[in-house]
């Protein structure tokens, strides 16, 4: 089932006009002119204090600084989610996908535009099978978010394209490394897409660090997280890494249920539609739903609800 059902959208959070951004930048402006009266050399404290703090808040990845972030469900549930990015990849997938199939789950999978269009059999299964496809960016620049505005358009936008082949548009975005920066809300919107990042998360480096996956998952999940996963085998001994990861992953589905928690579509922990059906994406932009509203409508706190 690719369109999702119209009771999943709905605007988990009231708006806000503006961001944490917005907000320190206001501050900090009005505490440097009350300084300026007293010594024009003070009132360059809070500016500085600002810009470092603009430069160091991005790499916080789960922080709504530039632009709302969704980072996890609400936490009173007894749900959580799992996306798995950087795929699609002809050793990791399709094993994946039957394991998932197996379990009876169904995930998320940020895609780069790359994979994607490299892999359209693979797209095809994992839509076939009922898990959403978000948007991962084309390359997977780990440094888009220091290049220009145009740059980054296009980076999510040869993506998008990419999926549309597949019959699918999606509205989620999931940045490279989870890095943000002032312009993304502002492209977001013009897309008509939101930002998604996650809650938790094992620092496996792209499944480079395969031991101890799922412990390092277990130990830390809570109700309504969204864990980051990868669905990519690095190049050297891919047969017997994608072995390892596979049983770590099994670990993580069995760990989480074990723990009294159930694994959920991400559509369904967040509230909002990850993609629709291109058939159904005029019928769909009818809806009030918060994709097609501007970045800035939405709560800098949306993160926490
Ligand atoms: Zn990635």
């Amino acid at each position: 089932m690719i369109a999702m059902k119209e009771d999943t959208i709905t605007d988990p959070a009231p708006g806000s006009r503006l961001t944490i951004s917005h907000l320190l930048g206001i501050f900090s402006l009005s505490t440097a002119l009350l300084l300026s009266v007293w010594d024009i050399r003070l009132s360059m404290i809070p500016l500085i204090f600002f810009v470092l703090i603009s430069f160091i808040a991005p790499f916080f990845t789960g922080i709504s600084y530039f632009l709302p972030i969704i980072t996890r469900g609400k936490p009173s549930g007894k749900s959580v989610s799992l996306t798995f990015d950087d795929g699609p990849d002809p050793i990791s997938t399709p094993a994946l996908l039957t394991l998932l199939a197996k379990k009876n789950i169904q995930a998320t999978f940020f895609v780069t535009g790359k994979n994607a269009s490299r892999h359209p059999d693979l797209i095809q299964d994992i839509l076939r099978q009922g898990h959403t496809i978000g948007n991962h960016s084309y390359h997977h620049d780990p440094l888009i978010m220091l290049k220009s505005s145009k740059k980054l358009f296009q980076e999510i936008q040869r993506t998008q394209d990419i999926l549309k082949t597949y019959g699918i548009h999606t509205f989620a975005f999931r940045p490279p490394a989870g890095i943000t920066n002032p312009k993304l809300g502002k492209i977001l919107s013009r897309l008509g897409m939101y930002c998604v990042n996650y809650s938790c998360r094992a620092f496996d480096m792209g499944n480079r660090r395969i031991p101890n996956l799922s412990g390092k998952i277990l130990r830390k999940i809570q109700p309504g997280d969204i864990v980051l996963l990868h669905d990519i085998i690095p190049a050297k001994e891919k047969k017997q890494r994608m072995l390892k990861w596979l049983i770590e992953i099994e670990g993580i589905v069995d760990g989480i249920r074990k723990k009294g928690l159930e694994v959920i579509p991400l559509p369904n922990l967040i509230h909002r539609p990850v993609m629709e059906s291109i058939r159904n994406v005029t019928h769909a932009s009818h809806h009030e739903h918060p994709a097609s509203e501007p970045w800035w409508k939405h709560s800098i706190f949306l993160t926490y609800l």
